[in-house]
């Protein structure tokens, strides 16, 4: 309850960004935070249920995230990043977006068949990218063992694009 409260604290609320209309949840706030950021990782590793392997993170503010939590874990780190950014061979999968599309890419080189993997990412909106990231990382014969987010934007109903998976919000804005 102190850590909700902080965070919410926290997080700033940017409208009109990037696009007239968006209101955009910026968290860098809780990175700069000495004590908020370490207990925001402390308690995303906290959440998962069993043995993790991997934790994934999406480019480029699940990164942020998702490196510190891999190492509280004792896990390896994967990045997913936008098209063309890794050098290869990668694998890719193409999302939509409210206007156009968008693509996901990895390494599947680093994810050995069977790994369990946690993703963790900023902010589930729509969830178009954590549910292309999962289609990416099952693909590569590994076992999702949940998503883990900072916001979970619930009014955009990411949630129901993982349905059947094990997704934690530290913070969920209704
Ligand atoms: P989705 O694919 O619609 O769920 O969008 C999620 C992606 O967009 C994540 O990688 C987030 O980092 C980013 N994103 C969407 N909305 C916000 C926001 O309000 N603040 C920060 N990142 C956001």
């Amino acid at each position: 309850p102190a850590l909700l409260a902080r965070i919410t604290e926290l997080i700033r609320d940017v409208p009109d960004f990037p696009t007239p209309g968006v209101g955009f949840k910026d968290i860098t706030p809780v990175l700069a935070d000495a004590a908020a950021f370490s207990a925001v990782v402390a308690e995303m590793a906290a959440r998962v249920d069993g043995p993790v392997d991997l934790v994934v993170g999406m480019e480029a503010r699940g990164f942020m995230f998702a490196a510190p939590v891999a190492v509280a874990l004792g896990a390896g780190f994967v990045p997913v990043r936008k098209a063309g950014k890794l050098p290869g061979p990668t694998v890719s999968r193409e999302y939509s977006l409210e206007y156009g599309t968008a693509t996901v890419e990895l390494h599947p080189a680093d994810i050995p068949a069977g790994s369990r993997v946690l993703v963790v990412d900023d902010v589930l909106a729509t969830g178009g990218t954590a549910a292309a990231t999962v289609e990416l990382l099952e693909g590569c014969g590994a076992e999702v063992v949940g998503l883990t987010f900072l916001v979970d934007l619930e009014f955009l109903g990411g949630r129901a694009r993982l349905h059947g998976r094990r997704v934690e919000a530290l913070l969920g804005v209704s």
